[in-house]
């Protein structure tokens, strides 16, 4: 298959209700279909961007408004995104990604998102301040592709 040299790339504006973490995710995953993953990629992918749209209604505005942006990129097989909310923001971005951490243990929370964003997803950098909100970058590539270069 040929690789396509040129850079894609979209942003998704979404208002922070829970209805549009389902939007979220099917838009991503058909911006990736792009790279021809396998199912499971797409699933993988669909994965975390659910945890970190989630996070970002839940904890970055605590269930009222505000606005969350999307940002996907496809360069040389690899997706890339950008989810970011001005919401809260986290203290300690290390403690907030060990398996098990949460801030909302009393309200069914389990502390596993970013665990399965990590999981799921190649890379993970998480850049948060407290008051300006989080921006969550994960990358993944379509492994099928890798295989089918050189
Ligand atoms: P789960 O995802 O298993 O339902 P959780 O959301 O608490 O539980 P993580 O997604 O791993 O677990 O997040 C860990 C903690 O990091 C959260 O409890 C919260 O304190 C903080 N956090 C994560 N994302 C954000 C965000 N966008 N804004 C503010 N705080 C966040
Ligand atoms: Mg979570």
């Amino acid at each position: 298959m040929e690789q396509r040299e040129e850079r894609e790339k979209m942003t998704l504006i979404l208002e922070s209700r829970s209805s549009n973490e389902k939007l979220a995710r099917v838009v991503a995953a058909a911006f990736f279909s792009r790279l021809d993953p396998t199912l499971e990629e797409v699933e993988d992918v669909k994965t975390a961007v659910s945890e970190a749209v989630t996070n970002c209604i839940i904890h970055g505005y605590g269930g009222g408004p505000g606005e969350i942006t999307l940002e996907a990129e496809l360069e040389a097989g690899e997706l890339t995104l950008r989810i970011r909310d001005r919401g809260a923001g986290i203290e300690n971005v290390a403690q907030a990604r060990e398996p098990l951490f949460t801030t909302k243990a009393g309200e069914g929370r389990s502390g596993m998102g970013f665990c399965f964003m990590e999981a799921f997803m190649d890379r993970v950098e998480v850049d948060s301040r407290p008051g300006e909100g989080t921006v969550v970058t994960m990358k993944k590539k379509s492994r099928e592709r890798q295989d089918g270069v050189g």
